[in-house]
């Protein structure tokens, strides 16, 4: 960079390549299972998995089906057909020398991704999604990945499914790779192919180049972005990782630049717990890998799956539609699709309840009581029923909102009872309709100083009656109805 951009403006450009584990029972290539959370090291590997390049591989279906549903997702190219390549290069987690990945006919092409960021609208392109196997994990002792005392290798992983999302350098600032890497998995999530509680399910490799800012005000031209040395940040796993190690590199690139010095075109990792980026190695340049088509992989013909499998309506088009379709305010029908789960479970109670009260019900009681004891909707699993039914007695008024939310909520999700072990337990069933008009004649009966204050424009006095009421019914009468009870009675 000449040192008339150090006296310029800089801004970021940034570009993203995301590796996400597609959820599947087994790997891309071979019979293993890819549920190794708690397996023992290399129990879940076979040599066509981890160190055999001989042993004529297959590809999972079902990492083609859920390739196919991002692509739709993204709105992006399908080809008729797609084909596999090695990638040849050597490390330790991958012995058999190269990798199986897509080169040149990728399963998505040219797609994109809409995020919000705060008030701004932007419309990230996707250059190309493709399949390929993951390598195996490396776990550093002693220290990280430059301190270490040794390392240990364990092939579980290798040859899971991952689909590598690339993004075009459309971001240009941090806090838009993290609302890009939030949709992104809400989308997933959607399409039921990604499992976000898997740990390494979601990886991030972050490029970023600091350019005169002048040049990207507009349409960011090819010969600028070529020009401008770029890092490439490895090892981040999370959206907050992303937003702090690019954070990193804008200061640490503008520095450099600030004060006439080069940044150098490198590899660098992110050390979330220091919280910075350190080098790593000089960038590999593309031809390194002298990729080849895989000979054992017939190309994929994927016009027909592209015409058959449909994906669900998206976070962004249900937002939407609970907005028109039930009156949601944005903020509600936002919390409402969050995930599709409680979008579904939401829906399901609309249609048979009012969608008001359901609203209430999950964005604000249930979700609040669950953040409220750091829970999670999938933390409910097959439960929907009992929370049907809980939104069911207030719907119907067998019991007051107030100890539906008070006492059965929270007794549910503590205690994990049913609602209706708990209203019967606490006996909270609402008390009768004539029962609670005998106490209201009984408590003005009974208290004719009070009925007096009422009649000579005491309102103060309703309220001592209301709670004489309520001391009779034992707390289970609605207060509100009471004193509407009381005062048609005495204005009589
Ligand atoms: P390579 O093959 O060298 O990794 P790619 O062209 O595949 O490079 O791009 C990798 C990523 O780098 C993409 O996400 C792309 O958007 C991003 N990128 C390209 N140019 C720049 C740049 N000047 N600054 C930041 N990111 C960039
Ligand atoms: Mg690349």
């Amino acid at each position: 960079m000449s040192t008339q951009a150090a006296t310029e403006d800089l801004a970021a450009v940034i570009g993203l390549e995301v590796h996400v584990q597609l959820e599947t029972d087994t790997k891309i290539f071979c019979g293993c299972s890819t549920d190794a959370a708690d397996a023992e090291p290399n129990t879940h590997t076979c040599r066509r998995a981890s160190d055999s390049p001989a042993r004529s591989p297959s590809s999972n279906e079902g990492a083609v089906e859920a390739a196919v549903k991002l692509g739709k997702a993204l709105h992006a190219d399908i080809p008729e057909r797609t084909t596999f390549h090695r990638k040849n290069y050597f490390y330790p987690d991958l012995p058999k020398g190269f990798q199986l990945t897509q080169y040149d006919a990728p399963i998505c092409q040219n797609g994109e991704l809409d995020v919000r960021v705060e008030d701004r609208r932007r419309e990230i392109g996707i250059t190309r999604a493709h399949l390929e196997e993951d390598p195996g994990s490396l776990q550093h002792v002693g220290g990280s990945i430059d301190t270490a005392d040794y390392t240990k290798v364990d092939y579980n992983r290798a040859g899971t499914p991952l689909v590598e999302i690339v993004t075009e350098p459309d971001f240009r600032s941090p806090d838009e790779t993290r609302a890009f890497l939030a949709k992104l998995e809400e989308v997933l999530e959607y399409l039921g192919i990604y499992d976000a509680e898997r740990d390494g399910s979601l990886r991030v490799d972050a490029n970023i180049s600091m350019v005169p800012a002048g040049e990207v005000a507009g349409e960011i031209d090819e010969t600028t972005l070529e020009a401008a040395n770029r890092t490439e940040v490895k090892n981040i796993s999370s959206h907050k990782g992303a937003e702090q190690a690019l954070a990193y590199e804008v200061t640490r690139q503008r520095n450099a630049i600030q004060r006439g010095r080069e940044v150098e075109q490198e590899t660098r990792h992110w050390d979330e717990s220091r919280g910075i980026t350190v080098s790593m190695r000089s960038k590999e340049a593309e031809k390194d890998y002298r990729y080849f088509e895989e000979a054992d992989l017939p190309p994929l013909e994927v016009a027909d799956w592209k015409a058959k499998l449909e994906i669900p309506e998206l976070p962004d088009a249900r937002r939407e539609r609970f907005g028109e379709e039930y009156g949601l305010s944005a903020e509600a029908a936002s919390k409402l699709t969050s995930t599709k789960e409680v979008a579904d479970f939401f829906e399901a109670i609309a249609e048979e309840y009012d969608p008001d009260l359901a609203a209430t019900w999950v964005a604000d009681n249930l979700l609040g009581e669950l953040n409220y004891r750091d829970m999670a909707v999938t933390d409910l699993e097959g439960r929907f029923d009992e929370f049907t039914r809980l939104v069911a007695l207030v719907a119907e008024d067998e019991i007051t909102e107030k100890n539906a939310r008070e006492v059965v909520l929270r007794e549910m999700l503590d205690e994990g009872s049913a609602p209706d072990a708990v209203v019967e337990a606490e006996d909270l069933g609402k008390t009768g309709a004539s029962e609670v008009q005998a106490a209201v004649e009984d408590a003005i009966d009974e208290n004719p100083d009070a009925v007096a204050d009422y009649e000579n424009g005491d309102e103060g006095a309703i309220n001592f009656l209301v709670g004489q009421v309520m001391q009779k019914t034992g707390g289970s009468a609605d207060p509100g109805q009471v004193n509407g009870l009381l005062r048609d009675e005495l204005d009589e």
